[in-house]
C-alpha cells in the first residue's frame, strides 16, 4: 500500500490526562484515508497519528472492509517505493496480487502472512483480484532499527495454523504469543496476531511486560484489560504487563488484530512511503524514486505508471517523537 496522506503527523500536540489506574488502556480512533486511484477506496488509519506514532516498531495501520468492490473498486495501487520498513498484509476476506521488484508474485490472502522487506529500496504495486468481491483487511508497517535499515529486499510468505487459546482462535503470523511462534524473522522483537474472540468469552494471553501492545478490533466489540473497545478502534497498553484479558460480552464472534513489541527508541523520518532518520534521507530516496533509478528496481506487469511521489513541504522534515505516556 501506499501512503497517499503525505502530512506528516504533529509531534507536539496531543497529550492527554489519564488516570493512574495499574493497567491503563488508551483509545485511539481511526480517521478515513482516501488511498487515491479512480474510485478512491478509503482506510481507516489509527496509526501513525497525533497522539501516537509508534507500538514497539509498528509504525503504520491501515484497516479497510469489508468494501464491496463493485461500489470501491477495490484496490489498485500503482508501482510505488519503500524505504527502512517492512510492510505486512493481512486480509479477512479477498484477495490481493502483489508483484515487487524482486521478481515476486504472490496471491495475498486471507489468513496469510506476506512480509516485505524494502530495507535500501524496493518497489511494489497490490492490485485485488478480478474474483473478488469483498475486501477486507490491515496492511501494516514495521520500522527497521538503524542497523537494519538498510536491509536487503526480501519477501516472505507464512501461513500460521490456527490454535486455540480460552475463548479465542489465534493466529500468530509475527514474533510469539501464547507458546506460538512465526518462523518469520523481525529486526527488533514483535508479535503480530489474529485473534477471534467467541461470543461470551474471556481470555487471558500472556504477555511481555518489556512490550508495548496495540488492539485494532475489526469487528464486534472486545474489552482489552476492562477497556472497551469498538470496530476500527485501537487500545493502546504500555509496558510493563504480564497478561492481556480479552472479552467479548456480546452475543457475536468479535475479531481483532494484536501487535506488540519493544519501544521503539529512535528518532525515525517518516514521509510518503519512506522511512529515514533525517530529512536528506527522504530527499534522497524520493529523488532517486522519481529519477528511476535502481535503488528501487522496477514492477513488471503493472498495466499503467508507477505513482510519482508527491511534492515535499517547504519545511524541513523533523523526526517524528512518541508523545511520553504519562
Ligand atoms: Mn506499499
Amino acid at each position: 500500500m501506499s501512503d497517499v496522506d503525505v502530512e506528516p503527523a504533529d509531534p507536539r500536540g496531543g497529550a492527554v490526562d489519564h488516570d493512574e489506574a495499574p493497567t491503563r488502556v488508551d483509545v485511539l480512533t481511526a480517521r478515513d484515508v482516501p488511498l487515491g486511484g479512480p474510485r478512491a477506496m478509503t482506510v481507516r488509519r489509527t496509526l501513525p497519528q497525533r497522539a501516537r506514532t509508534l507500538i514497539g516498531a509498528w509504525c503504520f495501520i491501515d484497516h479497510y472492509g469489508p468494501d464491496d468492490v463493485a461500489d470501491t473498486g477495490g484496490m489498485d495501487v500503482a508501482p510505488h517505493p519503500h524505504t527502512g520498513l517492512q510492510t505486512v498484509s493481512w486480509l479477512f476476506s479477498g484477495e490481493i496480487e502483489h508483484r515487487d521488484s524482486m521478481g515476486s508474485h504472490a496471491l495475498v490472502r486471507p489468513g496469510e502472512l506476506n512480509l516485505m522487506t524494502g530495507g535500501y529500496g524496493i518497489s511494489h504495486s497490490e492490485v485485488s483480484t478480478a474474483g473478488t468481491t469483498i475486501l477486507h483487511g490491515v496492511q501494516l508497517w514495521v520500522a527497521l532499527p538503524g542497523e537494519h535499515r538498510h536491509a536487503a529486499r526480501d519477501f516472505r510468505h507464512y501461513v500460521p495454523s490456527p490454535m486455540r487459546v480460552g475463548g479465542a482462535e489465534i493466529r500468530v503470523f509475527l514474533g510469539s504469543l501464547a507458546g506460538h511462534t512465526s518462523p518469520v524473522r523481525t529486526f527488533t522483537p514483535l508479535t503480530g496476531a489474529e485473534l477471534l474472540l467467541e461470543p461470551h468469552s474471556t481470555t487471558t494471553l500472556p504477555a511481555d511486560s518489556a512490550f508495548e501492545y496495540g488492539l485494532l478490533v475489526d469487528r464486534g466489540d472486545v474489552r482489552l484489560c476492562g477497556t472497551p473497545l469498538r470496530a476500527a478502534e485501537l487500545g493502546y497498553l504500555p509496558t510493563g504487563n504480564d497478561t492481556l484479558t480479552l472479552t467479548n460480552e456480546t452475543d457475536a464472534p468479535a475479531r481483532a488484530v494484536l501487535l506488540g513489541g519493544t519501544p521503539f527508541e529512535e528518532q525515525i523520518v517518516m514521509w510518503w512511503n519512506f522511512i529515514g532518520r533525517s530529512h536528506e534521507d527522504i530527499v534522497e530516496a524520493r529523488t532517486a524514486w522519481q529519477n528511476a533509478s535502481d535503488r528501487f528496481g522496477h514492477v513488471g506487469s503493472y498495466d499503467g505508471e508507477r505513482l510519482p511521489a508527491p511534492a515535499l513541504p517547504n519545511a524541513t522534515l523533523t523526526p517524528r517523537i512518541n508523545p511520553a505516556h504519562h
